[in-house]
């Protein structure tokens, strides 16, 4: 009796946060209805976080009209609260579709909000594998954490 959904949660980085009671675990910043914000656990920059839609969707046009809108809204709030936070010089804001075009999970689509540095890499893309000396992920979650809430009361308006 399981069900599609189950089988590809079990696999699913984004159906496991968007499923699990323990934000902190799955560093998960905040969830709604349609939308999660996460941490990267393999960060490319300080502040690399991804939002996804909670339905386990592959493409833009998987999603509903209200999950697409929340998704940009989200990413829009996301970018500014990393804005206040870490003062980047600028920011890779992308999406990859498929292995093919580099997407480490295929099947759930997420937006990389990923903060720069002027200088901090010549040779470093979203899509490369290189790191850039993160700070903790605790760090980095208990930081941002408070500023994700306080988006959230501002949310329920
Ligand atoms: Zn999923």
């Amino acid at each position: 009796l399981t069900s599609p959904r189950s089988e590809t949660a079990s696999a699913c980085i984004f159906c496991v946060a968007a499923e699990s009671p323990d934000h902190r675990q799955t560093l998960t910043l905040q969830r709604n209805e349609r939308v999660l914000v996460m941490l990267n656990r393999y960060p490319y920059t300080n502040g690399h976080v991804m939002i996804a839609p909670v339905a386990h969707e592959a493409r833009l046009f998987d999603s509903s009209p209200a999950s697409l809108s929340d998704i940009m809204r989200v990413t829009a709030e996301t970018q500014r609260i990393l804005s206040d936070v870490y003062q980047p010089d600028g920011f890779n804001i992308g999406m990859n579709f498929g292995s093919a075009a580099g997407a480490g999970v295929a099947d759930h689509y997420h937006v990389h909000v990923v903060p720069r540095w002027s200088g901090d890499s010549n040779f470093m893309s979203v899509t490369s594998r290189t790191r850039i000396v993160p700070e903790e992920l605790d760090v980095t979650y208990d930081k941002l954490l408070p500023y994700f809430q306080q988006k959230r009361a501002l949310d329920s308006r």
